[in-house]
């Protein structure tokens, strides 16, 4: 196959006009060509009355002899090439001998994909998740949003699918990925029921209920080859003897023996880490943001982004990606924008609020929403204690449950207020979505003053990019804590093993290796891998 890259179509093109583009890039007529495929798609929209769809084929012209012609005819072009070989290859496959099961503890992204690829290699992994299945885990979910019901074990954060379950299920990464382990997840999302064109578009997202079928089937998929997912159950304690993991403790009582243990716990279980750092297990702290959620109406957005084609189908709703230095040194940026999505309590702990944002397949409710975030870090804002972030985090949510009232409701302003350091009484034309709800005050009171700065600053910087960004009805609501995780459990390069507990495999964004749905499932495909290739090592 041919790859031919950076082809470009006005948005409004016709269905033909992308075969006649591709005919005329290789010069062969229509009947040299067999199949083409899209690789991805993305735009331009830099002008917002000429918004430019960017292409990146992969063709399959008649035979072999046409293609090495071709090749020589367009020699010299860069943009078409070979069309690399970008599907996955396991590294290997479980021997006769018999070995202790590994085992996978979180059911978030990271540690269903170890899962899957351990199941897929012959390894019939154990998973061990402290929430509920994902439909009763729906339920739990709803409670804290419908009826103020927090359950601690059972939320936005905890249960199967991980915290990314109730999300936008945006499907991009930053992380380098030269062995293309991103192209394996989003080939078995799609074996799972996601939308094809996740494959394609350069900014992929799924949505929430979209999220849960999908989970649902993988974890089918991972009994089926022989792996067992076990919710409610927590692992309470580890075995570590002479540096080498033995065995689990689950919920306190069961025991459970091992020597190849996933720790894929996400970046919300606080006792978990709490219980690894009494273990011995080394951790250290990490930066992290801090901020609050900004919605807009998502017309603005629209507007702003794509002037007028604002509403067009190829472009959906639109995002936006800011970022400011403010003059305190701080950095200011914007966080997993929701584009016609909601803002949803995403606490995990009683007596406290966590904001964060998630959308439905479609896109297409009212408001948009982002983080908009500081950045801080051990040295400066939380020194001293590998888990000081965590107490920094912990302030800030209890502050807004009280600021908010007591009863889950977020502390919320309006822009024009914020900025003018008062507190709000009415809501405007922007229908704040947090549900169960939200009270307005002065957020000054809730985040330490270097970041109220911060974003007082940043706010008018980012209108000049997106007109109406400080829109003085448009709303925020806070606090947005988990952003990442305040803890890094560091492992070695080589190995991915704990630096100092062997057979310890911390991964994904609990452990600082990865930030998001995409990039968590690909650490978990690594570390799968180095499991794998372990065993193989040490029962031969
Ligand atoms: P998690 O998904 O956090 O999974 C960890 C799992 O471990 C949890 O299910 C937890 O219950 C379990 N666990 C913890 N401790 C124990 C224990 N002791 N014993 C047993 N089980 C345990 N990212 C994106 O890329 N796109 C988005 O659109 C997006 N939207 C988001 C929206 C929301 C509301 C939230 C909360 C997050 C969102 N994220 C999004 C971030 C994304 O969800 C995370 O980056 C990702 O889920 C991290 O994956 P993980 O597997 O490392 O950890």
């Amino acid at each position: 196959m041919l790859r031919l890259t950076d082809i470009q179509l006005p948005l409004d093109h016709a269905e033909a006009d992308l075969q006649d583009a591709i005919l005329k890039r290789l010069k062969i007529s229509s009947d040299d060509l067999l199949d083409f495929t899209i690789f991805k798609r993305s735009y331009d929209a830099r002008k917002k009355t000429a918004i430019v769809l960017i292409y990146t084929i992969d063709v399959t012209v008649q035979d072999e002899e046409t293609l090495l012609r071709t090749l020589k005819d367009v020699q010299g072009q860069n943009k078409v090439g070979k069309t690399p070989d970008t599907s996955y290859k396991f590294v290997a496959h479980a021997k006769e001998t018999s070995f202790p099961r590994p085992v996978v503890i979180g059911f978030g992204p990271c540690g269903l994909f170890a899962a899957l690829i351990l199941a897929q290699m012959g390894y019939r992994p154990i998973v061990l998740e402290r929430g509920k299945a994902v439909r009763e885990r729906t339920k739990d979910t709803w409670g804290l949003w419908r009826k103020r019901e927090l359950q601690p074990e059972s939320n936005v954060q905890f249960g199967e699918g991980g915290a990314g379950t109730f999300s936008d299920g945006k499907l991009y990464s930053q992380v380098k990925d030269p062995k293309h382990y991103g192209r394996k997840v989003l080939t078995e999302f799609v074996k799972s029921g996601a939308p094809e064109e996740i494959m394609y578009v350069s900014k992929p997202h799924i949505g929430t209920f979209r999220l849960v079928k999908m989970i649902e089937e993988m974890r089918s998929n991972i009994i089926t080859l022989g792996g067992e997912i076990r919710f409610q159950q927590k692992v309470t304690d580890f075995d570590v003897r002479d540096g080498q993991i033995c065995g689990l403790t689950i919920n306190d009582n069961e025991k459970l023996v091992t020597d190849h243990v996933v720790l894929a716990i996400g970046h919300s279980a606080r006792d978990t880490f709490q219980l690894i750092y009494d273990k011995g297990i080394y951790v250290e702290a990490k930066p992290f943001s801090i901020g609050f959620r900004i919605e807009h109406p998502q017309s603005i957005i629209d507007k702003a982004r794509f002037g007028p084609n604002a509403g067009n189908k190829i472009l959906g709703a639109a995002d936006y990606k800011l970022v400011h230095h403010a003059k305190n040194d701080r950095s200011v940026y914007s966080f997993c924008m929701c584009p016609g999505g909601t803002v949803v309590a995403a606490t995990s702990e009683p007596g406290r609020v966590v904001t964060n944002g998630m959308s439905q397949y479609s896109r297409n409710e009212r408001n948009a929403n982002s983080a908009i975030v500081v950045g801080i870090s051990p040295e400066i804002d939380y020194p001293g204690h590998p888990l000081a972030g965590i107490d920094f985090q912990r302030k800030l949510e209890s502050k807004a449950f009280e600021i908010g009232g007591g009863t889950y409701n977020a502390p919320g302003q309006l822009i024009g207020d914020f900025l003018a350091n008062r507190a709000s009484t009415e809501l405007g034309e922007v229908v704040p979505s947090y549900k169960p709800g939200i009270t307005l005050c002065n957020l000054t009171e809730v985040l330490p003053a270097f970041a109220i700065d911060a974003i007082r600053e940043a706010i008018p910087e980012f209108d000049k990019q997106i007109k109406g960004f400080s829109l003085k009805d448009a709303i925020l609501t806070g606090v947005e804590t988990r952003t990442s995780s305040p803890i890094r459990i560091k492992r070695k390069d080589d190995d991915f093993q704990s630096l100092n507990t062997q057979g310890l495999y911390p991964a994904g964004e609990g452990a600082g290796y990865a930030g998001g749905i995409l990039s968590a499932a690909i650490d978990g495909i690594k570390v799968a891998e180095a499991v794998a290739l372990s065993i193989n090592q040490k029962y031969k």
